[in-house]
């Protein structure tokens, strides 16, 4: 615990981040002729809570702009999944396991709040490993619904590899994150000069998955974590690699980041699950980003199990912004609703409930400058 607390404390060290955002100035100055715009991406709900709480676009120099991708697993479940669980339920009487993050998510008529209230047996837990617990226990039909990049899925895979009770079905709306990420790069109206890699979701897939990035985008790609300190030294080195005109992944999350990732849980999820086309959220399908089971979990896939199919539904409201901000086109001050009629207590579009969402971190912490020193003294 010690321990950890230094970790923590060196990585939000302000005369440290200071000294780093100084140099971030500095280099930026060399290049800023070539780049009016240096435009990064991270894909990463925490990076994008790191990024706001602690004020971090606020002391970089303008022209450099960190832009948030597709890194909330909740905002870009398709509205259709959260119909097709809430009718499941009711028609078949189940109990449905979720996560809180996806409780209040808004499905094309309801979430799954608004379905408890209407008699829906819900219950929010805290892992996969809990659902197995409860339905256990219970020995209810169940149905768990689960969302989630390629942090969640290996704990998933590996429960169901050794077994789960019989009356508990999983309704996967898993997606990838590595192959989003090919989709966003080849999209012509989304200019980017850098990607910040998810630090967490490196911890499986390994630094390596993301090369492609270097070596077919020809763009720098940081491996980082989630203090302010590993934030503003992937700006840094992204700057530097701008200036020497050599693009390569660098991994600076090496205290838990390895080259190839963790080789079990990848086997795990690769025994389970098969690779399709996945519908993102407002975004439509995009090839290879879901996870769907192999035939010989056939008996645990809640899909084929309850069957059930919405003919249609509807990812967002009129006006709402989500889709653009989840690709990284608009910001959500963009959006018209944004803290008016949409707020963290009230949301309107699936950005503003997750804890991860763009429009609930802007609403909560957007305001707040952490750091008050001057950048230059
Ligand atoms: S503020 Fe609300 S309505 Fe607007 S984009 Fe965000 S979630 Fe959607």
């Amino acid at each position: 615990m010690k321990e950890l607390t230094r970790l923590l404390s060196a990585y939000r060290h302000a005369d440290r981040v200071l000294s780093v955002v100084r140099k971030i100035r500095e280099v930026y100055s060399r290049i800023r002729s070539d780049y009016s715009e240096v435009r990064i991406m991270h894909v990463c709900g925490t990076h994008e809570h790191t990024i706001t709480y602690y004020g971090i676009r606020s002391l970089l120099p303008d022209g450099i702009d960190l832009i948030a991708g597709p890194g909330c697993p909740v905002c870009i479940v398709p509205a259709r999944d959260i119909d097709e669980v809430i009718e499941a339920g009711f028609k078949y009487n189940i109990r449905i396991y979720t996560y809180g993050d996806m409780y209040r998510v808004p499905g094309s008529k309801m979430s799954l709040a608004r379905a408890r209230a209407e008699g829906l047996d819900v219950k929010v837990v805290y892992s996969f490993l809990d659902a197995v617990r409860d339905a256990k226990r219970t020995g209810k039909e169940s149905l768990f619904f689960g969302v989630g990049f390629e942090t969640t899925q290996p704990t998933v895979a590996s429960r169901i590899v050794y077994g789960i009770p019989e009356n508990l079905k999983v309704y996967s709306s898993y997606r990838l994150t590595v192959p989003v990420m090919r989709y966003v790069l080849r999209r012509p109206d989304i200019p980017l000069n850098g990607v910040i890699a998810p630090g967490h979701v490196s911890t499986i897939v390994g630094a390596s998955a993301w090369s492609f990035i270097a070596e077919e985008f020809n763009l720098p790609v940081i491996i980082a974590g989630f203090e302010p300190l590993d934030v503003v030294l992937a700006v840094l080195t992204i700057l530097k690699q701008l200036v020497m005109g050599k693009p390569t992944v660098v991994n600076l999350y090496s205290r838990t980041v390895t080259w190839r990732g963790n080789r079990v849980a990848q086997d795990y999820v690769r025994r389970v699950f098969d690779i399709t086309d996945g519908y993102w959220r407002g975004l439509g399908l995009i090839p290879e980003t879901a996870l769907e089971f192999k035939d010989e979990y056939e008996h645990v896939n809640a899909r084929k199990y309850f069957r059930v199919k919405v003919s249609s539904s509807r990812d967002t409201i009129p006006g709402c912004k989500c889709p653009d901000i989840i690709l990284g086109k608009a910001k959500p001050i963009d959006c018209p609703y944004f803290m008016k009629s949409c707020t963290p207590q009230h949301p309107l579009g699936a950005c503003m409930v997750s804890q991860e969402g763009t429009c609930s971190i802007w609403a909560r912490f957007g305001c707040r400058l952490r750091l008050k020193i001057n950048v230059d003294s």
